[in-house]
């Protein structure tokens, strides 16, 4: 029978032979048990009463491992049976739960003559909700949406309308669509919060949807909103008519945007400082960074042809986690099918690998649900969540106070490049953070940029002189930057400057602009080969390039590598072949050394390639641009499936780490089914401390594993649903 060690744990393991050893300095004892012995895997429990996780301030959300429960309630749920409603909640560990106040419709008897009342209620649905679940200890937030009005009370008050360019207002279901620059969103908003703060004890408010508007809930767009408040202020802010069309080459549109980003972020800033002023415990929440605490997002499907975005929660919780220190991420897995079908869920197996992003990159959960848990039609993934805000609750400290153990950062740009190289790193289990371009050099990052050995510039065109002088910098003194696609070449507000402006990339900043065509390649030489890594380039000597494509020549010592090979024929077969004369000088990658940093510049978009396709030639390219190139080295090896998205979390007060696994397969086309058990996963992996203990957390047992120079090896023997690999030091 095979022999293997484990290290002695709590609990009446049984012993049959003991040695001590030395490892890493540290005195240990080591018991020795047969291999696949249950009864040592099942004679111990795990004991977290020594842990300390630490808080990470003073707010009860911040890096808090809260459970919420948001139900958008129907005007008919207001006859609801309030016991039953409290219990549902208790019953999925909720420890928030975010309930439909006022805007649209005023769940409480209000006294305000300009916010509609539901007709369906009798006494005071709010008052008796709050009573019943904070009595179960659960927090309540309360939801506004300031973006309609009943159409009993919106002519009354025609200037507080959006108006579409064809010079109509927008009824939707008898509610009526408002303009961010009218009084009801500027002002009547602030009234009703007024009210509410005054007679609830609520413990947070949501707001949704203000802002710029110009669609309906079937997906109709009625362009920029030509309300005379909107024309005055905008021609007040810029000089300029209001545009009527969105154009982003017209010049005046892109002044739009940034007029629509700056007055919204105003309107926010104004609504969280009020909110604050009447109740400063209160926790705001919306789809903005600007004047909240937790920032709203959502992870849901639609009725699009596209297959869902896989790693959608994750995208979602992670940017706010690398991005600002003293932001919640309030990602919300959005329980329905699409908005055109309310009363029935998503794919249940979707459903769980969305909260478990969340759950395991260390941000709290959320669920939403139209109606109600008790009433709810659908009733297939009930179970589920309780099971899983069960196990959060259960295991609630190691949830708190985390920050994600990652030496790379992908910095956000474009969508599809960015979510390919999302796609590249998880499957490649390489870990990473992400920032927000906008919020680097402002103080607000959880860690400094200099902390990470290497940053990932995804596509991220528009940038300022100063973003561009602080990457600069960041290489200078000795950071890595892999830039692909085409940034740094637009300004902020996206107008194209016809220049590369990072100095650290080894090209000149004029280049030449390549219209995406078919049949555009890399050629790859045997010196590529050399540089780029023998064994992974092996196979093949072409690479497919279908995207728009900088040609750019290179400075100084840079190095460029593959060659542009633009618009091959390819057709007919007899036709389909390139010469030696076809190929260009233009490099398909270019490596620098600028001050003690490197760089990479790929100058074309291979995140979006990578989205397109999946294709294994863009994958390895990438990852020999990091590894080889750059030479960035991960701190967790592995032969894990690229099925299987890691995660790496430590606590922050030095109490433990984990290294979290999410099963993704199951798909195939547009079916989500249950996941394949993947069996034997190794992993390898540098912890902070030397560890003393390896358990599987949703599998209830310790595992076996080795120590040495400062790296624990171990064998993950079976992968279900999810698992959380906790290191105890
Ligand atoms: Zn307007």
């Amino acid at each position: 029978m095979e022999v293997e060690y484990n290290i002695i744990l709590t609990g009446p393991v049984i012993v049959k032979k003991i040695k001590s050893v030395i490892v890493a300095g540290i005195f240990m004892i080591l018991v020795q048990y047969p291999g696949n012995s249950l009864l040592a895997q099942q004679a111990a429990t795990v004991n977290l009463d020594a842990i300390n996780p630490g808080r990470y301030d003073t707010t009860w959300w911040n890096r808090a491992p809260y459970r919420l429960v948001q139900t958008n309630l129907r005007e008919t749920d207001a006859g609801m049976d309030v016991d039953a409603y409290v219990q549902s909640m208790a019953d999925a560990s909720a420890s928030i739960v975010l309930i439909n106040v006022g805007g649209i419709v005023a769940n409480y008897p209000t006294q305000l003559p300009y916010h509609f009342r539901n007709t369906f209620m009798k006494g005071d649905l709010v008052g008796d909700l709050i009573k019943g679940l904070h009595a179960r200890g659960i927090k309540v937030i309360g939801r506004f949406d300031f973006s309609k009005i009943n159409e009993s009370l919106a002519f009354k008050k025609t200037e507080w309308l959006y108006v579409s360019t064809a010079g109509k207002n927008v009824n939707y279901n008898g509610q009526v669509h408002t303009c961010i620059n009218g009084g009801y969103q500027q002002e009547y908003s602030k009234e009703i919060l007024k009210e509410a703060i005054a007679s609830y004890p609520l413990d947070g408010i949501f707001f949704n949807m203000i802002g710029y508007t110009t669609t309906d809930y079937s997906g109709n767009n009625y362009g920029i909103c030509q309300c005379e408040n909107c024309k005055r202020r905008f021609r007040d802010s810029t000089g300029h008519e209001l545009p009527v069309k969105m154009d982003m080459n017209d010049p005046i549109f892109r002044e739009y945007n940034v007029f629509k980003k700056t007055t919204s972020e105003k309107l926010f800033d104004e609504i969280g400082r009020l909110i604050k002023t009447l109740n400063p415990k209160l926790m705001i929440n919306t789809y903005s960074e600007a004047g909240v605490d937790m920032i709203a997002s959502e992870s849901g499907s639609d009725l699009a042809p596209e297959y869902e975005w896989n790693y959608s929660a994750t995208d979602n919780v992670k940017r706010v986690l690398g991005s600002y220190k003293d932001r919640s991420p309030g990602n919300l897995l959005i329980y329905f099918q699409a908005i055109g079908y309310r009363h029935v869920g998503t794919s249940p197996n979707l459903a769980k690998v969305w909260l478990l992003e969340n759950m395991l990159h260390g941000a709290p959960l959320g669920f939403v649900v139209v109606g109600t848990l008790v009433n709810y039609e659908d009733r297939i993934f009930i179970p589920a969540l309780n099971s899983l805000y069960g196990f959060h609750k259960k295991y609630e400290k190691l949830f708190t106070n985390l920050q994600a153990i990652n030496k790379i950062a992908l910095i956000r740009g474009s969508k599809d490049e960015y979510e390919g190289i999302i796609k590249i790193l998880s499957e490649e289990h390489i870990m990473y953070d992400i920032i927000e371009p906008s919020a680097i050099g402002t103080g607000r990052c959880p860690r400094k940029l200099e902390d990470y050995e290497a940053l990932i510039l995804g596509d991220v065109s528009n940038m300022d002189g100063r973003l561009a002088a602080i990457i600069d910098e960041y290489v200078k003194n000795g950071g890595k930057v892999l830039s692909t696609g085409f940034t740094a070449t637009k300004d902020l507000a996206g107008k194209p400057m016809n220049s590369i402006r990072l100095q650290c990339l080894g090209v000149e900043p004029a280049f030449e602009l390549f219209k995406r065509a078919k049949s555009t390649y890399l050629k790859i030489s045997e010196n590529d080969k050399a540089a780029l890594g023998q064994t992974t380039f092996k196979d093949f000597s072409i690479m497919m390039m279908y995207s728009d494509f900088m040609k750019c020549k290179t400075t100084g010592n840079a190095q460029g590598l593959m060659r542009f090979l633009p618009e091959t024929r390819f057709g007919p077969p007899e036709k389909s072949y390139y010469t030696q004369d076809n190929i260009t000088s233009y490099p398909g990658l270019v490596s620098n050394a600028y001050g003690k940093g490197t760089t990479v510049l790929i100058p074309w978009a291979l995140g979006e390639q990578y989205h397109l396709k999946g294709h294994y030639m863009h994958r390895r390219l990438f990852v020999a641009a990091l590894q080889n190139l750059l030479r960035v080295q991960p701190d967790v090896t592995t032969d894990a499936s690229p099925l299987i998205e890691m995660t790496h979390i430590g606590n922050r007060n030095g109490a433990f780490e984990w290294i979290g696994m999410i099963n993704q397969s199951g798909q195939i086309g547009a079916s989500l089914r249950e996941p394949v058990t993947i069996y034997n996963t190794h992993i390898r992996f540098r912890p902070a401390k030397a560890i003393k203990a390896l358990w599987l957390m949703h599998s209830g047992k310790s595992i076996n594993f080795k120590q040495s120079a400062g790296w624990v090896q171990c064998t993950v023997p079976a992968l279900n649903d999810f698992d959380m690999l906790l290191c105890l030091y």
